[in-house]
């Protein structure tokens, strides 16, 4: 079966083509800037050359025809015909308190997403353009929808309660969701795969460190709290975000510099984190850059993003009483030796021992980057969260066909 896997964004549609029975890529690509002039469809076919083309794409519907055009065309694409798609999986950001799992698209589904919408302002409304594009350009395709919150709902309600009047819970669904939830499920079963143990016994801290960045504590297998909140601003520090702070600090910097609910939020979203403290960058390989030639503040952001880390690890370790496996993922989790040195090594106590060769060495696969006598294992898993979202469609699809 051929599953094409959909992230769609309010202005950009990402693509991935898989063959199921090996799981490989047939092709994958991005269209970038719908909606205005000049988008761009950049469409990367396994084993033949990248083709780029510049054209007018006002909406979602139009930029799926030209993904679907792209991947049957003769010369680059990576089908005979369009018969071959037999499935499509949707990222969705939100999947509130009603999805923890993914599902197959029906009109319900449809209903609770855009009920949804509310807490996913930004995400949701583009990922249901992409589900309708689907609908309109292969009418008779199942689709199934894949939850960045869904891996999280396992949570208990002592980690996903605010402590705040809880009208405002039953009300407004104020509470913990928590994000990257494809990713933490994903590195945590490759994480139980390659260690040959079961993951519903396994007490595991993943870090998914990327641009946003989150850490779960996975326990018996389920997610039992994760480091982002109601929406992807909590927790740890970012490229952008803040991660945590005393919320009091939001009134007091409203009421200081005259700034409106946007101004805030844009602020804590996308002018604090790394790029705040560096003032240089939100790109840790450029905030390391600089931290190595000797400047003081990209210094200060690299220690104060550790510094945030091992906290959330230690408080993981104490919520599940002990921790045996330790996972980094995402872009900086996966290529950043120095942070992730620097992390282990403030927290030997845990029972953590660094092996610095294993660390340097860079690879693409899973690899334990502990020592052989390190009570924790810690296992750097590079994170395929599109090769989950066509798994979990595949099975869904599977299942249906045969009930
Ligand atoms: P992601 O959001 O997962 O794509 O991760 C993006 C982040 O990964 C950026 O901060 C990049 O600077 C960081 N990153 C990517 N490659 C490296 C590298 N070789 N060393 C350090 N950070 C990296």
């Amino acid at each position: 079966m051929k599953v094409l896997v959909i992230n769609a964004g309010s202005s950009s549609l990402k693509y991935q083509l898989y063959d199921m029975s090996s799981e490989e890529v047939l092709a994958s690509g991005r269209v970038e800037r719908i909606g205005m002039d000049s988008s761009i469809v950049t469409h990367e076919p396994s084993g033949k050359p990248e083709v780029r083309s510049v054209s007018e794409i006002l909406d979602h519907v139009t930029a799926v025809k030209r993904v679907t055009d792209m991947l049957t065309n003769p010369e680059y694409g990576a089908i005979a015909n369009l018969d071959e798609i037999e499935a499509v999986g949707h990222r969705v950001v939100h999947g509130g308190e009603a999805f923890s799992s993914s599902v197959l698209v029906t009109p319900e589904v449809k209903l609770e997403i855009r009920r949804l919408f509310d807490l996913a302002p930004l995400h949701n409304p583009a990922h249901m353009m992409g589900i309708s594009a689907v609908d309109t350009n292969l009418p008779n395709v199942p689709q199934a929808v894949v939850f960045d919150t869904a891996f999280h709902q396992s949570m208990p309600n002592t980690s996903y309660l605010y402590p705040i009047p809880t009208v405002l819970y039953r009300r407004h669904k104020i509470r913990r969701y928590g994000f990257h939830g494809t990713s933490h499920s994903y590195v945590s079963g490759q994480a139980a795969d390659y260690l040959k143990q079961p993951l519903a016994s396994m007490k595991m801290i993943t870090c998914h460190i990327g641009n946003g960045a989150s850490c779960a504590a996975i326990l018996d297998g389920k997610s039992f709290d994760t480091s982002m909140g109601m929406t992807p601003l909590e927790g740890l520090m970012m490229g952008t975000r803040s991660g945590d702070l005393d919320p009091a600090i939001v009134p007091f910097v409203m009421n200081k510099e005259e700034l409106t609910l946007n101004e805030v939020n844009s602020m804590l979203n996308k002018h604090s984190g790394m790029l705040a403290i560096s003032g240089i960058s939100s790109d840790m390989r450029e905030v390391t850059e600089a931290m190595n030639d000797g400047d003081k503040n990209a210094k200060l952001a690299f220690d104060m993003y550790v510094y945030r880390l091992k906290k959330y690890i230690g408080a993981y370790a104490a919520a599940m009483n002990g921790v045996d496996t330790l996972v980094f993922t995402a872009g900086v989790g996966e290529n950043s030796a120095a942070l992730r040195k620097a992390v282990c090594e403030g927290i030997t106590f845990l029972g953590i021992e660094l092996d610095e060769e294993r660390n340097a060495l860079r690879s693409k696969d899973t690899r334990e980057i502990s020592t052989d006598a390190s009570k924790v294992k810690v296992l750097v898993v590079p994170t395929n969260e599109e090769l989950l979202i066509a798994r979990d469609t595949y099975n869904l699809v599977k299942q249906s066909q045969s009930s």
